[in-house]
Formats: C-alpha cells, sequence, structure tokens
C-alpha cells in the first residue's frame, strides 16, 4: 500500500485497514443461517440510524440502482425531481427512461431546494412523488430535509423518496418522524466501505404504492425485498463480503456514538471551512446550506486546479476532487466524511498549504 493515493474525494472515500481486515472473513452461503444471523446483527443497528422501525434492505448495486428502483415502485402519475446538481438533476433522465412522467424543479446549482417551491407544485394534484437529494455532493449543498418532509406530508397521496447517500450518519435523520417514504444510501461514501452495496427503508404507504405497480421488475421490486427480509435474507446473492465490511462499521459507529461521529464531522468540516476562510477562497453553497461532510470551494482565486491535484497526488499522495461535470475547474472538493480524523484533515490541509505554494 506504500503508493496508495489516499483518497479525499467525495467518493469512494478511503477505506480503513479495519474495514478490509473485516471484509475478509471467510465466504458463507446467502441461504444459511451464518447469514441469517449476519444481517439480524445489522439491522436493528440500520434501523437506529435510520430513525425507523420500518425493514431496512441491503441491495447489491450502487444507489442509482435504488434510486432508478423508487421510480419503477412508486410514480404512477408524475414525479417531480427535485433538481439542484449533477446527481438530483440526472434523476430526471432515469424516470424518463423508465417511461414515467418526470418534471424537473430546476435549480441553479449551488442553490438549495425551497420547500415553498415544492408546495407549490404539488398543489397543482399533478404529481405523486418528489425525489430529492439531501446532501448534493457535486455542489457541497445541503438541503433542507426536514422542511421538505413536512411539505411533502402535507399530501396523502405524495411520496418523498430522499437521497442519503452523503449524509447517512453525518447528521441525524429521521425516517419516521420525517415521514419519508423511501430513504436510500450507498455504501462507498459516508459509510466509507468500498462500493458495490446500497441501503434502503421503505414507508408502509410505499409499499401500498408498489403493491399496485405493474412493471416494477424484478431486482429492485420493494415487495421482493420485503417478502426476503421477513426471513433476514435478500432477494438475490448479495455482496456478502462488503456487509462483513458494514457489520464492521456498525460495531465502529456504536463503539464512537452516534452523537460522537455527528460531532466529529462537524468539527471536522469546520476546520476545513475555517482553513478555507484564511486562505481567501470563498464557498460554493451558501451560508447555512453547507454540506457537513465535504467542501465545494468556489475557485474565486482561479488557481489551476489539474495542477493543484497534480501536486497532491505526485508529492503528498492524496487524491481530491477538481469539480463535477460542468463545474470543474471552477469549484474543486474536499471530502471529510467516513473515518476521518483532526490527523488526517489536518494532514490534508497542510498538504494543500504545500501545494497551493508550489502552484
Ligand atoms: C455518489 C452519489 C450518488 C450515486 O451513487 P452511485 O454509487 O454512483 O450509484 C447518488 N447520490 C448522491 C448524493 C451521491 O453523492
Amino acid at each position: 500500500m506504500s503508493d496508495h493515493i489516499r483518497l479525499h474525494i467525495p467518493g469512494p472515500v478511503e477505506v480503513s485497514p479495519g474495514t478490509y481486515e473485516a471484509m475478509a472473513a471467510p465466504m458463507i452461503g446467502h441461504r444459511s443461517k451464518d447469514f441469517v444471523k449476519l444481517y439480524d446483527d445489522i439491522h436493528p443497528r440500520l434501523q437506529s440510524l435510520m430513525g425507523t422501525e420500518q425493514p431496512v434492505f441491503l441491495s447489491t448495486s450502487s444507489a442509482w440502482g435504488v434510486m432508478e428502483g423508487a421510480i419503477r415502485n412508486l410514480v404512477n402519475k408524475k414525479v417531480l425531481c427535485c433538481c439542484s446538481g449533477a446527481f438530483s438533476d440526472k434523476w430526471v433522465e432515469v424516470a424518463t427512461r423508465c417511461g414515467k412522467n418526470a418534471e424537473a424543479l430546476q435549480y441553479e446549482w449551488g442553490t438549495p431546494v425551497d420547500p415553498a417551491d415544492i408546495d407549490a407544485k404539488l398543489a397543482t394534484g399533478e404529481f405523486d412523488v418528489v425525489t430529492f437529494i439531501h446532501n448534493e455532493t457535486s455542489t457541497g449543498v445541503m438541503n433542507p430535509l426536514a422542511e421538505v418532509a413536512a411539505v411533502v406530508k402535507k399530501y396523502d397521496d405524495v411520496l418523498l423518496v430522499t437521497d442519503t447517500v452523503s449524509s447517512f450518519t453525518v447528521v441525524p435523520i429521521e425516517f419516521d418522524k420525517m415521514g419519508i417514504d423511501v430513504l436510500l444510501t450507498g455504501s462507498q461514501k459516508a459509510l466509507a466501505l468500498p462500493p458495490g452495496l446500497a441501503i434502503f427503508s421503505v414507508s408502509e404507504a410505499a409499499f401500498e404504492r408498489a403493491s399496485q405497480m405493474k412493471d416494477r421488475g424484478y431486482y429492485f421490486d420493494f415487495i421482493e425485498f420485503r417478502k426476503n427480509q421477513e426471513n433476514s435474507m435478500t432477494p438475490s446473492t448479495p455482496c456478502i463480503a462488503t456487509i462483513y465490511g458494514l457489520r464492521h462499521q456498525l460495531d465502529v459507529i456504536f463503539a464512537e456514538g452516534v452523537e460522537n461521529r455527528f460531532a466529529r464531522h462537524e468539527k471536522l468540516n469546520n476546520t476545513v471551512h475555517d482553513w478555507v476562510r484564511s486562505n481567501g477562497f470563498e464557498f460554493f453553497a451558501p451560508e447555512g446550506f453547507r454540506s457537513k461532510s465535504l467542501t465545494c470551494l468556489a475557485n474565486n482565486k482561479e488557481i489551476d486546479v489539474s495542477k493543484l491535484q497534480k501536486i497532491m497526488r505526485e508529492d503528498h499522495h492524496l487524491a481530491i476532487d477538481g469539480g463535477y461535470g460542468k463545474i470543474k475547474g471552477t469549484t474543486f472538493r474536499l471530502s471529510n466524511m467516513g473515518d476521518e480524523t483532526e490527523e488526517t484533515i489536518g494532514n490534508l490541509l497542510s498538504a494543500l498549504d504545500d501545494s497551493l505554494a508550489k502552484l
């Protein structure tokens, strides 16, 4: 691992040696008692982290699998997609490719979603699903989940699908209390696991909708997931090694304490923010809506971002992100999610000091 480039990109993030060790446990059959034991061990802890009594499912796919699955299981009339960045924008296209009616509630990248706009759209009665990204990883904006959930809750026939891929276990999320209908996350972001596993929960209202839905497919069929979960199993052979890793990360999360984990993310994020300010950079996201898991910097100083990345990689063995899609180069991103510590973030920032001086 000596020439390993340590990841400070916002996904996949750095995976700890302890996680890799846990993943190297011997393989088991996915219909065996050992698997049932494994699922039973992690399930209540996932419920607790999601704030739900609903079943929590393990999908052997990246997050997009479940994002598309939610569309196929739930959209009858029309889906309102809250769009304010790369991931949220793409959801419209995914829905359209699934043959569904979709409308974008479009914001400039970097602008948070406004719950009042969702309210106005839903008041038309045209929609039966809203897609919402809590933490838009491409722009570093954390959208107001509680406020959005409260608005959608006013409409009995509208289901709220929420992506928490880069905010799950970073800030508190209350599935049952907030009235979310699908909550999904992926393994390679805030959970600091290798990619390949998505985790999600589904409300009773969403199960009800799904059970009436034609053409919801098989691989992401919510009803199929529920039937299997009742026996602590998954519909098809899951990525067992990654699930071993998940069990390990849950041990780590609960040993640290969930509140302490939230506080650590906040503190490390503040450390990065202080560095941003003291170096004369600006934030891409407005005050009050900045992600706690990563920082998206506006390149107001017009530095050569790809050169900065190269120096970071070659001189410090660190990978940072050079901006996503259409904001590549005009922004760049630093991740503090997962297992980061004061030491690793300190190293990142001193490496940035050194690299900026060499530009
Ligand atoms: C990374 C990311 C995704 C997509 O995850 P995949 O693992 O590539 O499917 C979706 N939403 C958000 C907010 C993300 O950060």
